[in-house]
């Protein structure tokens, strides 16, 4: 078994091969939100496919590290807090805390470490490298006191992306407020303070001032997980200048190579464009809740396309995830009452040459999640396989033992998916009477009450089943 990904930075599909030489530890570096709003749903499509990037090598055993960063403090971190009137930290709190909660309701895992931008550690960081920038001449202090990075003495630079220098002259039209800089795609690595920044200022050798994104990401990823991680992931727009700037800082200041895979997902659209706050098409997490939507299927709506796939958001998609979500919902609860059949006496005994003949299990699904997490293909074998199982259930071919062996392997890849109905929903009090006095009206042999509470109990979202243990209640699959 090996995994295989798409890495940006050949744009091959290489094999996977960690640093670690025992071939177990893997480090990842995931760019995290920049904290000026609510995330939107576009976000979280990035964040779902580093999730299962995470757990999908983690049911491979490997052993994850991942860091995701939270950017609370930028351009726009700061004009949001200016035009709020308050203080940074506390406008960038607010969208740090939703990002949590989104996340969870999405039932992302959380990373190891969140490192938060602003924390003093890493702004010694920060400093720290770009000291050694200027040490090494791949970083000067222009005029306007700002600290940029020297991309023409960084000769790898432009290797992410695909692009080079000289395309980037041609095309760049010098703004006004840049005219510092030596070459137009120089960036900042340090931005000199000015009135517009308010209280939001660091001491530095070159003056109060604030980093640069770019340097933020570098000085967090290898402050926490060294000089070279295994995979750095984010969305498309993330490839330039972010990620660029992120290995010309990195290895400008190691000397070694930054990154080993680099995983970028396409986007969320709207209509066929990007989902984006700047084009206000956008819809966050609590939109899609307040439609009566619940997290795993916006999960699902969100996981189903392979990530170098560009993904439609539609409401049409929506429905779709629920339908899907549905038939899985149903398929464990017939695998679930045929594994518990074991001790029932069978009205016909199976017809065991048949049930010979059912498929059991197969690595297929992971094995196509090894092929750069090729999730459509994945999906598509589960749904073939609950097809299939279902069929056998119609016919009533399928053995306990079967039935078990196809759990079992749910539980599995469930690890990965994480789409499970949760099903510890208290019951109402109204729902339980309901049911005692169904109970009561059972035992009196009054169908005709019985089936009136039934249908009482269903008009409150609940079934009830009569099992050999008694009445079971259980809600109803949201319409
Ligand atoms: P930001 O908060 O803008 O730094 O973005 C956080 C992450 O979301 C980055 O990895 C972006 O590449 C990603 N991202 C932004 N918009 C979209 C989108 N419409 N679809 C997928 N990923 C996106
Ligand atoms: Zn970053």
């Amino acid at each position: 078994m090996t995994m295989r990904f798409f890495n940006t930075y050949s744009r091959k599909i290489e094999e996977f091969e960690p640093r670690d030489p025992a071939g177990h530890a893997v480090s990842i570096y995931t760019c995290g939100p920049t904290v000026y709003s609510r995330a939107h749903i576009g976000n979280f499509r990035a964040y779902i496919f580093e999730d299962l990037l995470q757990r999908h090598l983690e049911l491979r055993g490997y052993k994850v590290h991942r860091v995701t960063n939270i950017t609370d403090v930028d351009d726009k971190t700061i004009r949001g807090a200016r035009e709020a009137k308050v203080p940074l930290t506390k406008f960038t709190e607010q969208f740090k805390k939703a990002f949590f909660e989104d996340a969870e309701t999405l039932r992302i895992k959380r990373a190891d470490e969140f490192p938060a931008a602003t924390d003093q550690r890493y702004i010694d960081r920060m400093i720290e490298m770009i000291g050694e920038l200027i040490a090494r001449s791949l970083a000067y202090q222009a005029d306007d006191k700002s600290v940029y990075f020297r991309i023409n003495k960084f000769p790898n630079y432009g290797k992410l992306a695909h692009f080079d220098l000289a395309q980037l002259q041609s095309t760049g039209r010098v703004k006004h407020d840049e005219y510092d800089k030596e070459h137009i795609g120089d960036f900042a690595l340090w931005k000199a303070w000015d009135e517009e920044d308010g209280d939001v200022k660091w001491d530095s050798p070159w003056g109060p001032g604030r980093p640069g994104w770019h340097i933020e990401c570098s000085a967090m990823a290898t402050a926490l997980l060294g000089d070279q991680i295994d995979i750095h992931c984010g969305g498309v727009d993330n490839i330039f200048p972010h990620h660029e700037a992120e290995i010309a800082q990195s290895e400008g200041v190691t000397g070694k190579k930054f990154v080993r895979y680099w995983l970028h997902c396409a986007h969320l659209l709207v209509d066929g464009q990007k989902m984006a706050k700047s084009l206000g098409n956008f819809y966050t997490v609590p939109d899609i809740l307040a439609k009566g939507y619940a997290g795993r299927e916006l999960r699902y709506a969100l996981l189903r396309v392979h990530y170098r796939v560009p993904l439609n958001f539609t409401w049409e998609g929506m429905k779709e995830a629920r339908e899907s979500l549905g038939r899985i919902d149903e398929w464990l609860q017939r695998l679930r009452q045929v594994a518990e059949k074991e001790n029932v006496q069978r009205a016909t005994p199976i017809n065991r040459e048949h049930a010979s003949n059912i498929q059991r299990p197969t690595q297929q699904f992971e094995e196509a999640l090894d092929d750069d997490l090729n999730i459509s293909a994945a999906l598509g074998f589960l749904f073939e396989s609950i097809r299939e199982t279902n069929r056998a259930m119609d016919q009533d071919e399928m053995d306990a033992a079967t039935a078990n062996a196809w759990l079992d392997w749910w539980k599995r890849i469930n690890t990965v998916l994480d789409l499970e109905l949760e099903t510890e929903i208290a019951v109402p009090a109204e729902v339980t009477q309901l049911a005692e006095q169904r109970e009561n009206a059972r035992r009196q042999k009054n169908w005709k009450r019985s089936d009136q509470l039934r249908d009482q109990i269903s008009a409150l979202g609940w079934e009830v089943r009569d099992t050999k243990d008694g009445q079971k209640l259980t809600p109803l699959a949201a319409a």
